[in-house]
């Protein structure tokens, strides 16, 4: 009899969610928020973010890719405005 070994160490799609804000994938777990990313959520409403660490371009923990969404407030159109 042989074992088979199931070589899938990777967290399972349906865990995995599309952020409302930033239009990014994260892990459904990592956040306390249904519908966006621990970052977003701790944007928006003050929930604990994740300690993001990068590998290739998305946290290992969270699956998050980067995107900042339109959240951020931009620092460029302002003081251009100002006169
Ligand atoms: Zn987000
Ligand atoms: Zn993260």
């Amino acid at each position: 009899m042989r074992e088979i070994k199931h070589s899938f160490n990777m967290k399972i799609d349906s865990s995995i969610k599309i952020c409302d804000e930033c239009s990014s994938e994260y892990y459904k777990e990592t956040s306390q928020m249904d519908n966006l990313c621990p970052e977003c959520s701790n944007i928006m409403y003050g929930y604990e973010n994740c300690e993001h660490q990068f590998e290739n371009g998305r946290c290992t923990k969270c699956f998050w890719n980067g995107n900042k969404s339109s959240l951020l407030p931009k620092s460029k159109d302002l003081t251009n405005e100002k006169k």
